[in-house]
């Protein structure tokens, strides 16, 4: 990318809404910067439905000179272009205009991405019988991406049925030998196939969803032999999870995603990407994307006992930030041990001391730290959205019989002195169980796994 923007500079852009947070312009700059074009890509957001044509008009007047089309317009621009690919026109969506004399020229490259995506990792895409989950702008890419390749067998899995049945005819019209037929995505443990290609287009386990997974049924990981998702971020969604632990091959949408952008690109420039090349874009942009994740802090909250300074600790380590312990610092502040804090004040001093101290870490404008707090600050209304405006807020779950055998002799606990541990830890638990709800952004059970297992879980649920 020439450093400067000049005169012949060449513009292009995506148009879609929402934009911010497209990871186009990171892929298109770079492949611009790694071709030595003098180029920039820009995201253009066409809030207005109705304004859609005139924004590819006003486009092509500015001299733009190709772009990218997301959702909510894929169909939308295809009456102001000035002729459609034929695949593109049998997938019933663009999002690619390519510049021509007389306007933008329509292509889809998403089914050229997965596809690209599906062959990299050694998949023989006809060598399969193939189910499609979703019935949206992915899966019709998906659908036909399976019919160019001359897949024989196709389930197309959908929330909405209309939708799948739908699909499925517009696939048959276009493939004729194919076996194509519609199935609810409740039914998924009851595809008609063994050893299936399994594309997931829905948008179900997608940042920051990141738990979520559009198949619950064993029965389905078991029958498949490729899982391949159309999510990127995460990068290893539940459903890929679910595949892998079955043993399967499990795919995620970040190539499919550097390879459409590739064929777009290439489209527009007729530069050829070399293997090498995109090789080194998926690596930077998978970074790029893990960046991007990055929480600002990663808050530890929980019961005394869930883990949160070992956890903590982990976390930091892994995650290359600083560890913050916010019971010392209330020590270091106070210049004496929690028990005194608590003999001279009072649990509602030692609460106000809590507070001043998130209030001061975000003042100080806090970022890259593993914040692990006191297992009750939860308690103080006030708390709950400075923890949230602190960065992440995650809940180490644990039971009480955990916390009496995690606590052992330790007697340096305030609200468990005396006799009778058990009972003490089940009523405070109780009562501070719904604050604990209120105030995470997750919560990971702690019980039956080791702190690095913890830590592990908490950086692919933020990260991916
Ligand atoms: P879309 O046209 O809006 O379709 C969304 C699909 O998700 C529909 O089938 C919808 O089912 C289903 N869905 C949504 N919420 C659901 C839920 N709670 N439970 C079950 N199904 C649900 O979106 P799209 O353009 O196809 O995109 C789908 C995903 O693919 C997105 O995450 C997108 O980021 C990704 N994608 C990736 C690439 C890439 O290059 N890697 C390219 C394109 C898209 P209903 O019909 O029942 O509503």
């Amino acid at each position: 990318m020439a450093e400067r923007i000049d005169g012949k500079t060449k513009l292009y852009g995506l148009i879609g809404h929402p934009v911010a947070h497209t990871f186009s312009p990171f892929i298109h700059n770079r492949l611009g910067e790694l071709t030595g074009l003098n180029l920039r890509y820009v995201p253009f957001d066409v809030t207005d439905p109705d304004m859609i044509g005139a924004a590819v008009k006003g486009a092509f007047a500015l001299n733009i000179q190709g772009m990218n089309v997301t959702i909510p317009y894929k169909q939308a621009v295809m009456p102001f272009l000035s002729g459609i690919d034929p695949v593109a026109g049998k997938i019933g969506a663009v999002n690619t205009l390519v510049r021509t004399d007389t306007g933008y020229l329509g292509m889809n490259t998403d089914y050229i991405g997965l596809k690209r995506a599906l062959e990299v990792q050694g998949v023989n895409i006809p060598s399969y019988n193939a189910v499609i989950i979703g019935a949206g702008g992915a899966a019709r890419a998906a659908a036909f991406m399976c019919g160019t390749c001359g897949v024989r067998g196709l389930v197309i899995l959908n929330r909405t049925v209309q939708k799948a049945v739908d699909l499925a005819g517009d696939v048959k019209k276009a493939f004729p030998w194919m076996n194509v037929s519609a199935m609810p995505l409740s039914d998924a443990g009851k595809v008609p196939f063994e050893n299936f290609l399994a594309i997931q287009c829905t948008k179900v386990g997608l940042a920051p969803d990141n738990a979520a997974c559009p198949v619950e049924d064993a029965a389905f990981y078991q029958k498949l032999a490729v899982a391949f998702d159309c999510i990127y971020n995460p990068e290893k969604t539940a459903f890929l999870q679910r595949a892998a632990n079955t043993g399967k091959k499990a795919i995620g949408g970040i190539d499919m995603l550097t390879y459409q952008a590739i064929a777009s690109f290439e489209a527009w420039t007729g530069k050829e990407i070399s293997n090498e090349m995109a090789d080194g874009i998926r690596t930077e942009l998978s970074a790029f994307i893990r960046e991007q994740n990055r929480p600002k802090n990663v808050v530890l909250i929980g019961f005394m006992g869930s883990g949160k300074t070992t956890v903590g600790a982990k976390l930091s380590k892994k995650l290359g930030m600083k560890q913050i312990d916010l019971d010392a610092m209330i020590v270091e502040d106070a210049r004496m041990p929690v028990t005194e804090i608590f003999r001279k004040e009072g649990e509602n001093g030692f609460r106000r001391r809590e507070t001043k101290i998130l209030q001061k870490l975000i003042e100080d404008g806090t970022r890259d730290c593993v914040i692990s707090t006191g297992g009750g600050i939860v308690v103080q209304e006030e708390n709950q959205p400075l923890l949230k405006a602190l960065g992440t807020v995650v809940l180490l779950e644990v039971s009480p019989d955990t916390v009496v055998r995690r606590l052992g002799k330790d007697s340096t606990r305030p609200l468990l002195q005396g006799p009778d541990r058990v009972r003490k830890v089940r009523t405070l638990l109780v009562r501070r169980q719904n604050a604990y709800a209120r105030s995470a952004d997750f919560t990971v059970d702690t019980n039956a796994k080791t702190a690095d297992e913890v830590a592990d879980e908490i950086i692919r649920r933020t990260i991916g």
